[in-house]
């Protein structure tokens, strides 16, 4: 089975996590191996200090390799933060946006590799082979796109100041996904969602995370033409975002922090949208019937990944659901 998955960063990278496990437990060596795809955002990605950063193809990359800061949040586990102290002495890149060593070592490969011409896609190829992730990463696009933030006072800037230095809490007025008409998605994201047995949406930001890969041009057709069945997560839980600030993303849109409110903003592929089916928490059951008039199928099960074995039972339940679609 081809699956394929929508994500951002942390959130996306712990459902990605127990879908390559739930695959492992149900196979248990049988059948041909599943193949799993990534498509990951790449508009958090931006130029820093020299570097070329991409906040959530590393969350993932990290995540999947056994790598990442589970209690931080981010980076590299074990990571120190020298190069950073050294750069902000010298009053180099943003202060309040610090880089792990190990981290750096992973830009700078990164940047190296794109000046001697590769594209994103490959140099994502090119760091992840380093482990045996089971996961294909793709970029979405491999173009440079940003979001952008403008405030209520009109000040525009990169997503990640608005997110890291302001907490979220400067007033939005838009988010811009700039450059992202220019931008195409890469052949291969098209053909993982147009090949695909099952396509997913994990648990992400809907507006930062998974908005700006669809609104890459041609994303959004190939999800509501491709024959596989397409079924998302809801990222919210009882009216609230599990973790982070992604409330702030949604009420800046008008989207209330409620998870058939997220179901009906990507709409019902029958109904000229993207979904066949929505995943909320067995605690929200009771908006079930309400995305079902929307024309998506609802399924109430456990939304919270504590662990491998909750993520595990969520991406087995979202597999499930997909197939009987
Ligand atoms: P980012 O790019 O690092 O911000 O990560 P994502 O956009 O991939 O994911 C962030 C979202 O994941 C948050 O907005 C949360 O709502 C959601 N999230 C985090 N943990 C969980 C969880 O255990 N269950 C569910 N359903 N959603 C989660
Ligand atoms: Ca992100």
């Amino acid at each position: 089975m081809r699956i394929t998955i929508l994500s951002g960063g942390v959130g996306g990278a712990r459902f990605i996590r127990g879908v390559r496990e739930a695959c492992r437990r149900s196979l248990a060596g049988t059948s041909p191996k599943d193949e799993i795809t990534a498509i990951v955002n790449v508009s958090d990605d931006m130029w820093l200090t020299g570097l070329r950063i991409a906040p959530d193809l590393d969350s993932i990359m990290y995540t999947l390799a056994g790598e990442s800061d589970e209690e931080r949040g981010w980076g590299r586990v074990g990571d120190t933060s020298r190069v950073s102290s050294e750069l902000r002495a010298n009053g180099v890149g943003w202060p309040w946006f610090t880089l792990g060593d190990l981290d750096i070592g992973t830009h700078l490969s990164r940047t190296e590799l794109l000046r001697q011409g590769l594209t994103l896609t490959e140099v994502t190829a090119k760091l992840t082979s380093r482990w045996p992730l089971g996961v294909t990463l793709l970029p979405a696009s491999d173009d440079e796109t940003e979001t952008h933030v403008r405030t209520d006072n009109g000040a525009i800037m990169h997503f990640q100041e608005w997110w890291t230095r302001h907490r979220a809490r400067l007033p939005v007025a838009e988010f811009i996904y700039s450059k992202v008409e220019q931008a195409r998605p890469t052949p291969n994201v098209l053909e993982a969602i147009r090949s695909s047995s099952l396509v997913l949406f994990a648990p992400s930001n809907p507006i930062v995370s998974i908005g700006p890969i669809l609104a890459l041009p041609g994303i959004a057709d190939a999800i509501s033409e491709t024959r596989a069945p397409v079924v998302g997560v809801s990222p919210i839980i009882s009216g609230s975002v599990v973790r982070g600030m992604a409330d702030a993303c949604l009420s800046a849109v008008g989207v209330a922090t409620a998870a058939d409110a997220v179901a009906l903003r990507y709409g019902s592929r029958s109904g000229g949208g993207l979904l066949d089916a929505w995943l909320i928490d067995e605690s929200d059951a009771a908006l079930a019937p309400d995305i079902e008039r929307a024309g998506i199928r609802a399924a109430a099960v456990p939304l919270w990944m504590r662990d491998l074995d909750t993520s595990s039972a969520l991406a087995s339940a979202a597999i499930s659901v997909g197939l009987n679609s």
